[in-house]
């Protein structure tokens, strides 16, 4: 047998979750954003819950391959642009669009030889500090980019740095469109973020790029939770319990005895570790649930286990589902954004952390 320890994408959160970045942006056309492997869950496994997406925007070349190899023959997006003159050659073969944010890039393409030319997104840096081209070069970098034989349409494109919180769009959006309002083309401006919080961006976007929001995290937790946005969980951790213990008041639970008992506990040992991507950071008290009533970890995240106080559920022992984040059978679920906070995280990191060794099952 191997270690009781599985992870379940959720195919159906995921096209629910789609939808619920369309209806926030009904007049655009929706990225799906899969870099990073889809956010930790596995780009051929997000596939199926995704593929109702107008486009995929990703990073990595090999990703965008991958995209193709299932058969996706529309719109895919490099996030980053190319790297090197050679990927040029990747975007031509496999119809990839490509960010330009610099003029290295635009070196790139003007020493690129195609039969077909690219549509490219001309980033502009509205003031991330990130990438893309400042306010005062953006024209002339389009002016030059639209003059190449090598460039069909070029479409506009900014990202916010807080569309999450209190300093909000209202400053980029305004320099991007003092520099952009007369160029034709296509425009991306809105994350995740951007898409359920500033209807001004979304009706600005003729395309949204939805990360985050499709992976069932919040993108402004704690201010909203995924429930708010009537979001849900695509990704469950869950592991069996694998030993109980009988603690006594005074004696401690795990590593460098952090945890001491005020009070007689029965204590629950979960087949999840750091080595599976939970965070080790983890202090007494990160939420988890147990037969899916919500309980509470003990003493210090070793690298194959945690402790979990089992007080809530007396009915529970050896071989009681602990989901770590997700959803339980009962229908319960424990956002992940719960427990990246005590990480002192987003959701983001925790799905891409997710560790290789940790199998994992798609629910369809
Ligand atoms: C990652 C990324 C997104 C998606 O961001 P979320 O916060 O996950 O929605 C959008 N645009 C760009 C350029 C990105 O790199």
């Amino acid at each position: 047998m191997p270690r009781p320890i599985l992870a379940t994408i959720h195919t159906d959160s995921l096209i629910h979750n789609l939808g619920v970045a369309r209806r926030a942006a009904p007049e655009s056309r929706v990225w799906a954003v899969v870099k990073a492997n889809a956010y930790g869950h596995g780009i051929e496994r997000v596939f199926e819950g995704l593929r109702g997406a107008d486009g995929f925007a990703l990073l990595d070349l090999s990703e965008a391959q991958r995209v193709r190899d299932l058969g996706w023959r529309g719109p895919v997006l490099l996030l980053e642009g190319v790297f090197e003159p050679r990927d040029l050659e990747l975007c031509s073969r496999l119809d990839l669009w490509h960010t330009v944010h610099c003029d290295a890039q635009i070196d790139m393409l003007a020493a690129h030889k195609t039969h077909a030319p690219h549509r490219v997104f001309l980033k502009m840096n509205s003031g991330m500090n990130r990438l893309g081209f400042a306010p005062d070069e953006y024209r002339s970098a389009w002016t030059r980019l639209n003059a190449l034989p090598q460039v069909d349409e070029i479409s506009l494109m900014t990202h916010f740095s807080d569309a999450d919180g209190a300093k909000g769009i209202a400053q980029q959006m305004a320099t991007f469109h003092a520099v952009t309002s007369d160029l034709p083309g296509e425009r991306t401006l809105s994350n995740s973020a951007a898409t359920l919080r500033h209807l001004d961006a979304v009706q600005a976007s003729d395309w949204v790029r939805a990360g985050i929001a499709l992976y069932g995290s919040a993108p402004d937790f704690p201010e909203h939770s995924i429930a708010q946005w009537g979001l849900q969980p695509t990704m469950t951790l869950a592991a069996k319990i694998i030993a109980t213990q009988a603690v006594s008041t005074g004696a401690s639970v795990g590593y460098s005895s952090s945890f001491v008992a005020e009070r007689p506990m029965r204590i629950g040992v979960v087949a999840c570790g750091y080595a599976d991507g939970y965070p080790r950071i983890c202090p007494t008290g990160t939420p988890v649930l147990v037969d899916g009533v919500r309980c509470q970890t003990v003493g210090r995240v070793s690298m194959d286990m945690l402790a979990v106080d089992l007080e809530p559920v007396p009915q529970a022992g050896f071989g009681s589902v602990v989901t770590l984040w997700g959803r339980a059978a009962n229908g319960a679920v424990l956002p992940i954004d719960e427990v990246a906070i005590q990480a002192k995280t987003v959701g983001y990191e925790l799905m891409c952390a997710l560790a290789a060794r940790v199998p994992v099952e798609v629910s369809l």
